[in-house]
């Protein structure tokens, strides 16, 4: 069943998708929103101090002050999948998990990004046994074990940094030569590692080959790519923070998407199919940051405006 004819269709439900629905909604244009889970990747978040006007606080609380904040002009919203999108003269027409299909005359796509797996034998099957894909969720489960950190960027020095006083024993495994994570969280590592007396073992420049363990991860199979020795680590918990997988998919036959599977937009927001705007960390606009991904939301609400008064 079609459900009425909207202007303008937002998918996602985190800070791009929130603020493109504000901005929509405060030009009284007919709104949906749908995402499958309210929040997007702010539910991981715990301490955020750099959304400018709200220090200090906790991912989902900022969720929380977002929806109430959208909720007062009251689009409607769907919590739902879209599975997929086709264009139908000027229109789009989205097809539902739950069976509804949604007509709309502009679509924002704001589906944010997943986390990157490493797809080794052992990931699929300990993944919640042991392996996580986040510190900040699952870190406080790990108190006094030995664990392991994947990864040499932001994620996974932020990772490093709410283990150090929760771990025994931190393992921090990387492919390249050398961690590429800002100098403010390698030296907060660093410190406190002298003062928190955690053993930090680092393995850089080695690929991971295995995850070990049967009921729950024992260790972690690994080789130098220098010497191509190979060698078993011992650990209880891994931690997987390699980055982020944008999620494109659903208009990947429709628009131009990058080597890196972003949808490209200009500096309107827009992609390169009429009426189709995208916004925050599923677009090739850089920096993947909450007050980036809510600036870019009001542009392509904005974009949508814009293009629907000139039609
Ligand atoms: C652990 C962690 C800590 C972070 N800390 C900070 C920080 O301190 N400061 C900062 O600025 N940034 C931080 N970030 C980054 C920040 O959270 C992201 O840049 C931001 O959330 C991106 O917003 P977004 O709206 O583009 O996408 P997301 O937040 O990823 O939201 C995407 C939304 O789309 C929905 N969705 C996806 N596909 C579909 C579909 N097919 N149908 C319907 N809905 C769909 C999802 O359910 C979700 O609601 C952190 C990220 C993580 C993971």
């Amino acid at each position: 069943m079609k459900n009425d004819l909207y202007d303008v269709t937002i998918i996602g439900g985190g800070p791009a998708a929130h603020s493109a629905a504000l901005y929509s909604r405060r030009k009284e244009l007919k709104t949906a929103m749908i995402a499958k889970e309210e929040g997007g990747q702010l539910l991981y978040s715990s301490e955020i101090d750099n959304y400018l006007g709200v220090p200090d606080v906790e991912g989902f609380e900022l969720v929380k002050k977002f929806r109430g904040h959208v909720d007062k002009y009251e689009p409607d919203k769907l919590e739902d999948e879209v599975l997929g999108i086709e264009k139908e003269g000027s229109e789009f027409v989205l097809s539902l998990k739950k069976g509804e299909e949604l007509e709309t005359k502009t679509l924002i796509v704001a589906t944010g990004a997943k986390w990157r797996k490493l797809d080794v034998p052992g990931e699929k099957e300990l993944t919640g046994k042991g392996l996580s894909y986040c510190t900040t969720c699952d870190g406080p489960l790990f108190a006094d074990a030995d664990v392991a950190v994947i990864g040499g960027g932001n994620s996974a020095f932020e990772g490093i940094i709410d283990l150090l006083p929760i771990a025994n024993r931190i393992v921090n495994v990387d492919i390249a030569p050398e961690p590429i994570a800002d100098p403010v969280l390698q030296r907060h590592v660093k410190e406190s590692d002298h003062r928190q007396e955690v053993e930090l073992e680092k393995y850089y420049g080695h690929e991971i080959l295995e995850i070990l363990g049967n009921d729950m991860v024992t260790g972690l199979r690994i080789r130098d790519k220098n010497s191509g020795e190979e060698k078993e680590v011992e650990i209880e918990g891994i931690f997987v923070e390699i980055g982020l997988i944008p999620n494109s998919q659903i208009v990947e036959d429709l628009v131009e998407i990058n080597d890196a599977g972003e949808i490209v937009v200009d500096c309107n927001s827009q992609t390169t199919v009429d009426g189709l705007f995208a916004a925050g960390d599923v677009t090739n606009v850089p920096e993947k940051q909450i007050i980036i991904a809510a600036g870019e939301g009001a542009k392509a609400a904005l974009g949508a405006y814009r293009y629907l008064i000139h039609q």
